[in-house]
Parts: structure tokens; C-alpha cells; sequence
């Protein structure tokens, strides 16, 4: 994937400690063919590598003491730009009720399902949505509007007759009559950017004046959406992107295509076909998950700051270690504790997300965790591998706990210890910076 190709481009970059010009041109142009292989558009490609390359010849990333992360950094910062650099998030009207949002796109992009997990996200801001049923194409999409209407709790206007338009307008007044202050208007797409689609959606931009004009693209469409993007872009406009599918294998290169293609901003994910699986937008974490590395860099950044100074050579030295005993995890526990809770680290970390959402995180256990692993003695903590069957039976009782609760307690241990050799590629670099640096 993307990520692994980038990822091996910044070990390679850490093997080689000082970096020579050729070093970042070489980096650049792996960077350069895993966007392309992404499906990046090209323009953007070459606009990319440019920009980099330029910033990191500056000579004080050349001679900083951490050039490979300096690296990093630019490449993520310059991800960050192309994917619009800040959040954009939803512009409704306070002074008109009911605000009214279209979506547009191709058929099957995934304009129906975007429309019902809209609604269910504005429900959930306690705002009281309404879908309209305006694809008059296909005899199943209002069907499929109404099913889905009726599992999130959200009125569906359907209409009768034939004409979008006016469909459209009925839709509005609906609204209006039961207090609803959302409309959400879900549009019949084609397979390919046709004048009478574009005809059909201009007409009902007009009937209903809409507040946001969302399009809806398919992630997995790569830079064919440049295409289809610029054309609605140009007749219809539209406001923001809805990008759809984001959980099947997409190569990443419609996100990182349709802003610079257009101008616009991407302004929610969609990653499922739950109704809940539509997320506002953040250009940096996008960036951080292409670089595959969840928000692990800003962690450790932030590690580093809250630490005293002779304690940064110390986890250094462990970080180097790349292995973690017992001792390391309950720093470790308390570290993140001060940084904000474990549900921020495992929220950060790739994958975090799906783990918070499966409900895997128990900040309370972290008291019970510290409260066995003091009725260690000191050889168990540093050397866990010594902690066996008979060791554990001491330990819950001393620690008045069961067995399980101490078995438990080593498989957390020996999760974060795996978790820690696999971070280390990421973050080995950064300690460095520390006493010995
Ligand atoms: P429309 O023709 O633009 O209205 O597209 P639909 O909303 O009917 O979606 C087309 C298909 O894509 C449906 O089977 C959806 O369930 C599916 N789909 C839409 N969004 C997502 C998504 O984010 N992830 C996944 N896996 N499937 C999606
Ligand atoms: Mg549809």
C-alpha cells in the first residue's frame, strides 16, 4: 500500500543517519512513484515533489541532528496542504430555517447512503433532518431512501409524480410544515457526467437554493474523479466533497486528487455502510494515516514535552531497547495519563479508531493494572518472561486479585510490548534529540 511503500522510504532514510542532497532527490522519486501507483493525479504528483524537495534542501534539515524525521515532517506537512490543509466542516445558515444540503455525484457513488448517515450525524447534533427522495430514475432508490430513514428515525419525503424539481420544492415545504430545520436532497446520478444530469441538478439548485452543495465521490474511483469533479464543479458547483468508501482498499488517490483538482474542500469520510460511519474531514489525520503512522509522531512529541529532561535519555534508551518490561508499562500508563487518557493513544495509533469503537478501552483498569503489578518483586518487573504459573498464583493473592485478573493484566503487557516493537521504525529516531544528542 501507500503507506508501506512511504514507510519504507523513511526507514531507508533513518538507515543512512546524515543526509546528502542525493539521499532526499533518491527519497523523492520513491515518493513520487508510490503517489503515482496510488493513483495520484499527476499534476498534484509534480506539485508535491516539487514543494518537498524544495523544503527539505533547506541546509538545516540537511544538518539537524534528525534529518530522516525533519523529512517526515515535510512530507506530512505537504500531505497535509494537498488534502486542504484545515478542517472544513458543514455552513449552514442560522438565519434560515430549514437549511437545505444536495447531494450530487455518480450513480453509486454513494449519494443515498451519504445522505441517510448525514442525517443520522445532524440528529446526533440535535438538529431535526428530513431526507428528500429525488431520484425518479430508479424505482428502488426511494425505497432504499425510506429504509434507511426509518433505522435512523428520520422523516423521508418521497413525493409523488415524476419531476425531481418539483419533488424537490414539496420536500421544502414538508420541512417547513413539521419544524424540521435540516433538508437533505438526495439526487438521481448517472454512470457517466451527462448534460441531462447536469441539467436535472441545476434545476433543482435553483427551485431550492441550497445552503451546501455536497459531492459525493467514490474513493475507489482514484483520479478518474479529477474528471468527473472538475465537470460538476463547473455547471452545478458544489461546496465540498463527500468522499464515500474510504474503508475498501482505495489507493488514496481521489483524497489526494480533489482538492487540488478543484479547490474544494473534502469535507466528510464515509468508511462503511452503517449509518454511523460518516466522519468530518481532518486533513492532518488523513495525512498521518496515509504516512501510516496514526498520530504516534505527535505523541511521542508530546511525551518528550511533558518529561524532565534526564528523563528523556532514560526512555530513550528503553525506546532504543525496543523491548518493554514491566516497569516501562506502568510508566508508560502514567505517561499517557498525563497526556490525556489511553483512549487518546489508542485513539491515535492506526487502526486505533475501529478499537475506541469496538469499546476495547478501560481507563479504570490501569488502577487495578498498577495495584498487581506492585505486588511484583523487582526481578518479575524487569525480567516478565520469569512470571510464571506459580508466580501468578502469588501475585493475585498478594495483590488480592484472581489469576485471570493477573493473566489478563500480562496479555495487556505483552500486547503493548508487541505494540512498541512495531512502532519502533516510526519513532526510533525521535529520542535521539534527547541528553546524548
Ligand atoms: P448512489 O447511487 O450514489 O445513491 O449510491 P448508494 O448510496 O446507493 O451506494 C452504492 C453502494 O455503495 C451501496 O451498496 C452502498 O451500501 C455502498 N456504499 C456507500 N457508501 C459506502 C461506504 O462508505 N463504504 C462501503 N463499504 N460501501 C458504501
Ligand atoms: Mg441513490
Amino acid at each position: 500500500s501507500l503507506s508501506d511503500r512511504l514507510q519504507g522510504v523513511f526507514a531507508n532514510l533513518r538507515g543512512k543517519g546524515r543526509l546528502t542532497e542525493s539521499d532526499i532527490n533518491e527519497a523523492m522519486r520513491e515518493i513520487r512513484m508510490a503517489l503515482l501507483e496510488a493513483d495520484v493525479n499527476f499534476k498534484v504528483v509534480k506539485d508535491f515533489t516539487a514543494n518537498a524537495t524544495a523544503k527539505c534542501m533547506e541546509s538545516d534539515i540537511l544538518d539537524s541532528l534528525t534529518p530522516a524525521q525533519n523529512v517526515i515532517k515535510v512530507v506530512m506537512d505537504e500531505l497535509t496542504r494537498i488534502l486542504g490543509g484545515t478542517d472544513a466542516t458543514l455552513e449552514l445558515s442560522p438565519n434560515r430555517i430549514p437549511n437545505v444540503i444536495m447531494l450530487v455525484g455518480l450513480q453509486g457513488s454513494g449519494k443515498t447512503t451519504a445522505a441517510a448517515k448525514l442525517a443520522y450525524l445532524l440528529k446526533q447534533q440535535n438538529h431535526k433532518p428530513q431526507l428528500v427522495a429525488c431520484d425518479v430514475y430508479r424505482p428502488a432508490a426511494a425505497d432504499q431512501l425510506e429504509t434507511l430513514g426509518g433505522e435512523i428515525g428520520v422523516a423521508v419525503f418521497r413525493g409523488d409524480g415524476a419531476d425531481p424539481v418539483a419533488i424537490a420544492k414539496a420536500g421544502v415545504r414538508e420541512a417547513v410544515d413539521n419544524l424540521r430545520d435540516v433538508v437533505i436532497i438526495d439526487t438521481a446520478g448517472r454512470l457517466h457526467v451527462d448534460e441531462a444530469m447536469m441539467t436535472e441538478a441545476e434545476n433543482i439548485r435553483s427551485a431550492v437554493e441550497p445552503d451546501e452543495i455536497l459531492m459525493v465521490v467514490d474513493a475507489m474511483t482514484g483520479q478518474d474523479v479529477v474528471n468527473v469533479a472538475k465537470a460538476f464543479a463547473e455547471r452545478v458547483d458544489f461546496d465540498g466533497v463527500i468522499m464515500s468508501k474510504m474503508d475498501g482498499d482505495a489507493r488514496g488517490g481521489g483524497a489526494l486528487s480533489v482538492r487540488e483538482a478543484t479547490g474544494k474542500p473534502i469535507k466528510f469520510v464515509s468508511s462503511g455502510e452503517k449509518p454511523d460511519s460518516l466522519e468530518a474531514f481532518h486533513p492532518d489525520r488523513m495525512a498521518r494515516r496515509i504516512l501510516g503512522m496514526g498520530d504516534v509522531l505527535s505523541l511521542i512529541e508530546s511525551a518528550v514535552k511533558v518529561q524532565k529532561e534526564e528523563e528523556e535519555a532514560e526512555v530513550a534508551e528503553r525506546l532504543a531497547r525496543a523491548d518493554l518490561n514491566l516497569n516501562d508499562f506502568i510508566d508508560m500508563n502514567r505517561q499517557i495519563r498525563k497526556m490525556g487518557g489511553i483512549s487518546r493513544l489508542i485513539g491515535a495509533l492506526p487502526g486505533g479508531d475501529k478499537a475506541l469503537a469496538q469499546g476495547q478501552v478501560d481507563e479504570r483498569a490501569l488502577d487495578s493494572m498498577e495495584v498487581i503489578i506492585n505486588s511484583m518483586t523487582k526481578a518479575e518487573r524487569e525480567k516478565p518472561d520469569l512470571i510464571n504459573g506459580q508466580r501468578r498464583a502469588r501475585i493475585a493473592a498478594g495483590a488480592g486479585v484472581t489469576v485471570t485478573d493477573v493473566n489478563q493484566l500480562m496479555k495487556r503487557y505483552g500486547e503493548a510490548r508487541k505494540m512498541v516493537k512495531k512502532m519502533m521504525p516510526a519513532i526510533t529516531e525521535q529520542p535521539a534529540r534527547g541528553k546524548k544528542g
